[in-house]
């Protein structure tokens, strides 16, 4: 076989700036990091910067725990990893859906069969902690799990309510914190969180590839009782936290220079502080909705259950989405994602996702809306771009 390898042309994608679901925009000094070199994975500076790393996810993730590391996988990864060492066949698991990751979550327990209890809210909508309470009365599940922030819909769930649920009734409690850890305040030892994932691509600034997990003592100690070993191999977390434990027992051979990639995004969200970077958050979804609202449209989800970090914009009646989409990326640069399930087509997906979630981000994706919508003849009221800018403190 030959090959024309002069096809093959250099690497060059170009910038874009990243508004949608997910990867966010990484900074340059996580890309620096990056391209430092590849070290073995048991050589000594290498275990320094996994410790480090494990310290800084702690931190992060407002933990004692002690498992907490990145999972070698994208969110999904972590996802699994949570089910698949807490559930074992037959047992009672809660899950909550109101999109489309509470979905991803009830197939997974389907798949290694554990006795799926639904709790459903309509997409849009946080998960009712009443709906959850029903759900358990008169049973003892093994877990009760729910998605912090539904990507798929800009819905923030409240997780203090069914976390006392789960207590009550001896469950554990799995929380999916993709697209909230590093954007949205989350605790995880102050609420009572014995699961917890994430991904790095999303509010935490730095290339997919990696999933931080933690888990409580109380599932480790369900881990540990288990009558039948864990389904996976590759996400036991036994094996994988022996790994990452003193033992430093090979299992896999951790993504070297993704985890440089992880301790310097999470340096710099160390340095920005977590209540500042919540701050920051919370801004810029504000001056996006009164942009928004000040050009004559309209967010998806109620204002007291709206994610600062995933923003659903209703599409005016009329206005061909995907047109929309292409212009705002060939002409502006500009990424935000379209809609799924039922609400494909009806609604805009735009992340202010750690970096993305800057004023310039918010200020030029107005413009850039409102010049489009103007070109393909959509009435917009005047003065979106100067409500948003009118948010932000003066210089
Ligand atoms: C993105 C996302 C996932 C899946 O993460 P991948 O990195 O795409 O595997 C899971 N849950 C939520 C809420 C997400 O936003």
């Amino acid at each position: 076989m030959t090959i024309d390898i002069q096809k093959f042309r250099d690497l060059n994608p170009g910038e874009r700036i990243l508004m949608g679901p997910g990867p966010s925009d990484v900074p340059a000094r996580v890309l620096q990091a990056m391209a430092s070199p590849c070290i073995g994975h048991l050589d000594p500076y290498f275990l320094k910067i996994m410790d480090e790393t494990q310290q800084l996810l702690r931190f992060l993730f407002q933990t004692n725990n002690a498992l907490t590391i990145p999972v070698s996988g994208t969110g999904s990864a972590g996802m699994e990893t949570c089910f698949v060492n807490l559930v074992e066949p037959g047992d009672d698991v809660v899950v909550c859906i109101n999109g489309v990751f509470g979905t991803r979550m009830a197939d997974i327990v389907n798949r290694i069969g554990g006795k799926l209890i639904r709790v459903e809210a309509e997409w849009g909508r946080a998960i009712d902690p009443e709906a959850v309470r029903k759900a358990v009365e008169g049973r003892n599940p093994k877990l009760i799990a729910v998605v912090h922030a539904e990507t798929s819909t800009g819905a923030r769930t409240t997780l203090e309510d069914i976390a006392g649920i789960a207590k009550k009734c001896g469950a554990l409690f799995l929380v999916d914190a993709v697209t909230s850890l590093g954007g949205v305040e989350l605790a995880v030892d102050k609420i009572g969180i014995d699961a917890v994932y994430s991904g790095t691509q999303k509010c935490l600034s730095c290339p997919p590839g990696l999933s931080p997990v933690s888990l409580s003592d109380a599932a480790l100690k369900v881990l540990k009782g288990r009558k039948t070993p864990v389904v996976s191999w590759y996400l036991d977390m036994g094996m994988v936290g022996s790994y990452w434990g003193a033992e430093r027992k090979y299992h896999h051979t951790a993504p070297v220079n993704m985890i440089y990639g992880l301790r310097e995004a999470l340096r710099i969200i160390a340095e920005e502080g977590l209540e500042a970077r919540f701050s920051r958050h919370k801004l810029n979804h504000k001056a996006l909705v009164a942009g928004i609202e000040g050009m004559g449209l309209s967010m998806q989800v109620p204002e007291a259950e709206r994610l600062t970090t995933l923003n659903a914009i209703r599409i005016p009646e009329g206005v061909d989405d995907v047109k929309v989409r292409k212009a705002l990326l060939n002409d502006f640069g500009i990424e935000i994602g379209g809609g799924l399930g039922n609400l494909a087509g009806r609604i805009w997906r735009v992340g202010l996702m750690g970096h993305s979630s800057r004023k310039k981000n918010v200020l030029l994706f107005l413009t850039a809306l409102e010049t489009i919508l103007k070109s393909q003849g959509v009435k917009v009221k005047p003065g979106g771009v100067e409500a948003a800018a009118a948010v932000y403190p003066k210089a």
